[in-house]
């Protein structure tokens, strides 16, 4: 059984965050989501959450550095394994983490650009997320994913630590497959 750290890597409305809490919850991970985090250090009205908002309100990424210095502090002195959600988003990023931590297991959640449209809009009725509401932040996001996040598939098949997971299925589908790929795995 694999019991080392995780990443989540997939489209928005991939259904990344609601795997990683079922992990979280059934093997006891920490779970790191860097969208939470921006999230709430845009609430907090800072002078970066500031920069944060106008930046979520495009559909654009934040720059590398942000992020990865928002990673770097989480991970530093954290005992334990952590999944991580919505990061890396970029190769540099993906880059940086091998810098400071361990990765054993990439989880790839394939879904349809049609199915992320679906499930980001529905999403966005309950979230009071903009970002989930708006059609252009919507595919903005979309486009930002292809361009941005896609070639970490390429980046993690190269290290032989990627496992692609058809996330047309339903959300406990997807669960049981990734149970297995965790029983399985080593
Ligand atoms: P999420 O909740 O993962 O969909 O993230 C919401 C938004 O936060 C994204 O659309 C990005 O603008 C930003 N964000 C989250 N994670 C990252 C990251 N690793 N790199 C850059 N921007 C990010």
């Amino acid at each position: 059984m694999y019991n080392g750290n995780i990443i989540l890597l997939g489209a928005p409305g991939s259904g990344k965050g609601t795997l990683g809490k079922q992990l979280a919850e059934k093997y006891g991970y920490t779970l790191i989501s860097t969208g939470d985090i921006l999230r709430e250090e845009k609430k907090s009205g800072s002078d970066i959450g500031k920069k944060i908002n106008d930046i979520l309100g495009k559909g654009n990424l934040v720059p590398d550095e942000i992020v990865n210095q928002i990673v770097e502090n989480k991970l530093k002195n954290f005992e334990g394994q952590f999944i991580l959600d919505g990061f890396p988003r970029t190769v540099p990023q993906a880059q940086f983490l091998d810098t400071i931590s361990d990765i054993g297991l990439v989880i790839f959640l394939d879904v349809s650009d049609n199915t992320i449209r679906e499930r980001i809009l529905e999403r966005g009725k309950t979230s009071g997320r903009e970002d989930d509401q708006n059609v252009d932040i919507i595919n903005r996001r979309i486009i930002q994913y292809k361009t941005e996040t896609q070639p970490l598939v390429e980046f993690y098949k190269f290290k032989k630590i990627l496992s692609q997971i058809d996330g047309e299925n339903s959300i406990q589908e997807v669960f049981n497959l990734v149970q297995n790929i965790i029983k399985l795995w080593n």
